[in-house]
């Protein structure tokens, strides 16, 4: 039965992750979130390190969201991270139903039905990308919808035994051996089920989506206690970083602060559908900007303080002398 063969195969094969076997809400919670845009090896040092600064749901609600996001600064989507604070905001304890995790700030059905079913047992099945793409491969399905595809996990989970497992061992099928690229169909326990297993890259279709390329000026100013770093908006929203502009716009910019400023350098950068090349340059300035250390930053602006530090290393400048 596919069910037996696919449980047998997770008991053996499983990777150990510190999230295996979890029982507690808000560990799955905070695994789940990591995973939806990280992979498990970046993810999984980040998990460590959240707990360890954060360990319950309780800790979290009583640390401000800019220290939230600096212990999550670097793993990227910062969004994430703003959606666990206000979770802890809005619930003493996590919900134990489906239903009512749903209405949790940033979780969709999929996080809801993954903690609902590893936390509480309960029998809803978990549909991300990878369940996604076993799914449409093992019945040779092109463009199924999200709604048949849950109707078709649900159809699938087993009557008996730990539904949170179940859902884990699919989502690790699709992790480890039926990968977007490459499936390992000759070591595949589904192997005797699977109907798409002729042609599996021909299920799911691609969605594909071109990235978008972007250039624009950064402008590091070093004043006399560190550098001037801004609120940003937007998918940075509660991060910190340096003024980004079309680079037209420099000129203007300078005068207002009343720099010269020098070109040090390109920074490249990709997000999930844009690229940015960044022009950056850097003046030393008159006022105290603060210490960059301090900031929650995203991961763009640590890498144009790189270049403009590698400029000043080179030209032998020593800046933040009042610091
Ligand atoms: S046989 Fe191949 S395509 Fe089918 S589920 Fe297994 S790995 Fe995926």
């Amino acid at each position: 039965m596919l069910q037996e063969a696919l449980l047998a195969w997770y008991e053996g094969a499983k990777r150990p992750l510190p999230w295996r076997g979890e029982k507690d809400p808000y560990r799955i919670l905070l695994s789940e979130v990591l995973l939806q845009q990280t992979r498990v090896e970046q993810a999984v040092p980040y998990y460590r390190r959240f707990l360890e600064r954060f360990p319950t749901l309780k800790a979290l609600r009583e640390a401000s969201l800019e220290e939230v996001l600096r212990v999550w600064a670097g793993v990227g989507y910062y969004r994430r991270a703003e959606h666990l604070h206000r979770v802890s905001q809005a619930a003493e304890t996590l919900p134990r139903s489906y239903e009512e995790l749903k209405e949790l700030p940033g979780l969709g059905p999929y996080t809801a039905a993954a903690v609902a079913s590893m936390a509480f047992g309960e029998r809803v099945a978990a549909v991300d990308g990878n369940v996604r793409r076993v799914l449409a491969r093992l019945f040779a399905l092109e463009s199924p919808t999200p709604k048949a595809l849950q109707a078709l996990a649900q159809a699938l989970l087993p009557e008996e035994g730990d539904p949170g497992v179940w859902n884990q061992a699919l989502m690790e099928l699709g992790a480890t051996v039926c990968r977007p690229k490459r499936p390992l169909c000759p070591a595949c326990p589904l192997g005797a089920f699977c109907q798409g297993q002729k042609a599996p890259e021909r299920y799911p279709k691609a969605r594909a989506r071109a990235k978008r390329e972007e250039r624009l000026a950064a402008l590091v100013l070093w004043g006399r206690k560190g550098v001037y770093l801004e609120p940003q908006k937007g998918r940075f929203q509660g991060l910190y970083g340096v003024p980004t502009f079309p680079e037209e716009e420099l000129g203007a910019r300078a005068r207002a602060f009343g720099v010269e400023p020098s070109y040090v350098g390109e920074v490249r950068h990709e997000l999930t559908h844009r690229r940015l090349f960044l022009r950056v340059y850097a003046a030393l300035w008159e006022g105290e900007g603060v210490d960059p250390k301090a900031k929650p930053l995203p991961k763009l602006t640590e890498k144009v303080l790189r270049q403009a530090e590698a400029f000043l290393a080179h030209a032998g400048v020593v800046p933040f002398q009042d610091a």
